[in-house]
């Protein structure tokens, strides 16, 4: 693959923000961006890393009106030594396919994707933040591109990747989240798309969000769309009960995004010698592990915070404190041993980290 580069003039490149605990999430880009084009009958061509601008497409064009449009989140680190790592960026690769393949959508080859991630990375490298917990935010994305109105698949997509600076999630340390458990919206349901990073699912998850926010609560926990009784994941977050001494996290049934965070934590936990099960887990059952005083923990999964405390969940009109509204010890030492893989201070025995620039 022949990645063309054209640089942004020095006039043209932005500041980098000098003070990096004010970076916040998903704000600032970096100079440049690659992209590549496909044509149905040329396949993928003309790949490029160029200035990062606005992308020119018809008003027409499919995305925009049936959300043929996937994406990838992942990030870069830099540790102490200066290098720079990526966190098990093939998984993403993969996933990426998955979710292009269910939305009719043309596969990236994962070495392509591996050769344009890196190259855009090594190019950007010096924005890459250095303060602790920071990171070079990564959004692969495809789109459909086609001018065409009436559903069906696009002849033609554009395939992006753009970086950008963000800042720790924790700066101000662990502050455990109040969940809200919503009844009368559903994320996804067997058969549809709830496995994929397809854009219209978050588009749909809006709603339900606003009304728990608005009631005082930081997220929507997702119930199954069949019983309404089984948990199934925490705003963009997979989800983890500790119920005794059991670590608890729904099965990917389908309805649910295999996190590459939560494969991490199941994989560290069992490697722990910790009771680790993938199985539904119903609401009721939580409720009554907590009349016994065997609800521990709960957190959240994903890339952008690793793993986030749950303080409190509302569900039926009442309160649930979980662990005094404190992170819980195995939360944190989740959080602790992933950070720490994910910035080259820990051994790695599971070949996670990829370095990609000294
Ligand atoms: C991205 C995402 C996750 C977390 O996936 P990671 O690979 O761990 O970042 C979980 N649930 C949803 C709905 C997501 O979009």
């Amino acid at each position: 693959m022949k990645i063309k580069i054209v640089q942004a003039v020095p006039e043209k490149r932005k500041v980098k923000p000098a003070d990096e605990l004010k970076l916040g999430f998903g704000k600032i880009f970096t100079d440049h961006f690659f992209t590549m084009k496909y044509h149905a009958d040329r396949g993928w061509h003309d790949a490029m890393i160029e200035p990062y601008r606005p992308l020119a497409i018809a008003p027409t064009a499919m995305c925009l009106h049936y959300a043929q449009e996937i994406f990838e989140g992942m990030k870069a680190y830099r540790g102490k030594n200066g290098a720079i790592y990526l966190f098990r960026p093939r998984e993403n690769s993969r996933r990426f396919n998955m979710s292009a393949e269910r939305l009719c959508m043309p596969a990236v080859d994962e070495t392509v994707f591996m050769e344009a991630l890196t190259k855009l990375i090594i190019m950007e490298k010096d924005w890459v933040p250095r303060g602790e917990g920071t990171s070079l935010y990564i959004r692969p994305a495809m789109i459909a591109t086609e001018a065409a109105l009436g559903v069906h698949p696009s002849g033609e997509y554009l395939f992006f990747i753009v970086t950008g600076p963000v800042g720790a999630y924790y700066s101000e340390g662990f502050s455990p989240t109040k969940i809200f458990v919503s009844e009368d919206y559903v994320r996804s349901a067997r058969g549809g798309t709830g496995a994929c990073k397809a854009a219209g699912n978050y588009a749909a998850s809006l709603y339900a969000t606003k009304i728990a926010v608005g009631m005082g609560y930081t997220q929507v926990l997702w119930l199954d769309a069949v019983e309404r009784k089984y948990v199934e994941e925490v705003g963009t977050s997979n989800i983890f009960f500790v119920l005794g001494n059991e670590l608890i996290t729904p099965p990917l049934s389908g309805t649910i995004l295999p996190g590459i965070t939560r494969d991490s934590v199941i994989r560290l936990a069992k490697h722990w010698g910790i009771p680790v099960s993938e199985r539904p887990l119903s609401m009721d059952e939580i409720l009554e592990a907590d009349a016994r005083g065997m609800l521990k923990e709960a957190f959240a999964s994903g890339t952008a915070a690793i793993v986030s405390p749950i303080g409190q969940i509302y569900y039926r009109g009442r309160e649930h404190v979980i662990n005094d509204g404190r992170t819980g010890p195995l939360t944190e030492k989740l959080y602790k041993e992933i950070l720490q893989i994910q910035y080259g201070e820990k051994e790695d025995p599971f070949g996670w980290r990829v370095k990609i620039s000294d």
